[in-house]
């Protein structure tokens, strides 16, 4: 029988809780470190971040550059901009 993976847990960047997947939206990076896009299937390959889906979370993770370190790439400003975008589509 084969080894269970462990789980790794998803803790957002921002707050740095544990949530549920739906709670989140998930930030993945090519393995090369080119490219950095939000994840919206959750099944992107590569190295991924969580943060939840809301806007003090992802502002903080922007202010503290939380999720450049947790992915070890630098993030455009337009992906935070595109996290808020896709939360305000949530919401309304
Ligand atoms: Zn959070």
């Amino acid at each position: 029988m084969e080894a269970q993976k462990r789980r790794r847990p998803r803790m957002c960047v921002g707050c740095r809780e544990e949530k549920t997947k739906r709670e989140m939206l998930r930030i993945v990076r090519n393995a090369s470190g080119e490219d950095v896009q939000i994840d919206i299937t959750g099944k992107a390959p590569g190295r991924g971040a969580y943060v939840c889906l809301n806007r003090a979370c992802i502002m903080e993770a922007k202010k503290t550059n939380a999720l450049s370190r947790a992915l070890r790439v630098r993030i455009p400003d337009l992906l935070y901009a595109e996290l808020l975008s896709l939360l305000e589509g949530k919401e309304a």
